[in-house]
């Protein structure tokens, strides 16, 4: 049964290599557990990233930003909600969720079928393999809707019950860190955590949606696109990589201290992130689904 889990999760994540998880957690800031699989300078990172978002003071936000994200304000008390409404565990790059996740019972529940083809949820540098982030959460809740079972992972210290796409695991890796950031600038900059913090937003809503479009899966590019073939696009008005552009300018604009050349790193991430929304694209529905 593992070996079948581990395959398919393989061919929908891509993902490489296991190592023993070390299944402690430590408590953030504002409550997300980052499990003991996070190396601990990254965890350092990011306890600085989300106490960053904490305290985050936006104003003059484009209403339709709001709404296309679907949060009230860019304060920090609110974006902190939201957030953890999507994000609840942090798992570092050696997590192995082979191990972690269990099936443990036949899902009563007859799952829509899905007209695309499960997608990679994973981000990657362009030119490289190198993992930046992946909410595994949302790959698992998919591999057990489609094949109707219920599995639980072992994260954090603690064993949660993937019945919803707002489980909440992110896995992070070195990728996010060294491949998507300033070069040459170092990796606890403010500019770097603000760039960080869009990924994990982009990761977000991923944990978002229902039927058809949960998860917010990714589309295959046309062939005429930078990332022809593949799952490298958006078909949603408000899916990931929209989410993740909206934060970049905002977050680039409150950045009164970065310099010309964090302002450029910003811009390139932004036009990245919008030229994989496709023509025709729509909105989905954000509302996520739960098994009961
Ligand atoms: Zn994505």
């Amino acid at each position: 049964m593992k070996n079948t889990l581990l395959i398919i999760i393989v061919a929908t994540l891509g993902l490489m290599g296991c190592q023993k998880n070390n299944s402690r957690g430590f408590s953030t800031l504002i409550g997300v557990v980052q499990d003991g699989s996070v190396p601990q300078d990254q965890r350092d990172l990011i306890d600085a990233d989300l106490k960053n978002l904490s305290e985050l003071n936006l104003g003059n936000i484009p209403a339709q930003d709001l709404q296309i994200v679907g949060v009230g304000s860019f304060q920090g008390p609110e974006l902190v909600n939201w957030f953890k409404t999507r994000v609840r565990y942090i798992v570092g790059e050696s997590f192995d969720y082979e191990n972690a996740a269990s099936i443990v019972g036949n899902l009563y529940y007859r799952p829509q079928v899905f007209s695309r083809v499960t997608p990679t949820e994973e981000i990657l540098a362009s030119n490289s393999l190198t993992t930046i982030m992946v909410n595994l959460g949302a790959a698992l809740y998919r591999y057990g809707k489609q094949n109707s079972e219920i599995l639980t992972l072992d994260v954090g210290g603690q064993t949660i019950y993937v019945k919803s796409p707002r489980v909440g695991v992110i896995q992070i890796g070195e990728g996010l860190f060294s491949a998507w950031s300033v070069r040459n600038a170092p990796k606890d900059s403010r500019a770097n955590s603000l760039i960080r913090l869009s990924v994990f937003f982009h990761e977000a809503r991923h944990s978002d949606g229902n039927g058809d479009n949960v998860t917010f899966p990714h589309a295959m590019c046309p062939d005429w696109h930078d990332y022809g073939g593949n799952y490298s696009c958006d078909s949603h008005l408000n899916g990931p990589y929209v989410v993740d552009s909206i934060m970049l300018r905002n977050l680039r604009s409150a950045c009164t201290d970065c310099s010309n050349t964090d302002i450029q790193t910003f811009k390139a991430f932004q036009a990245d992130a919008e030229s994989r929304l496709l023509p025709n694209s729509v909105y989905g529905d954000i509302r996520a689904e739960q098994i009961p």
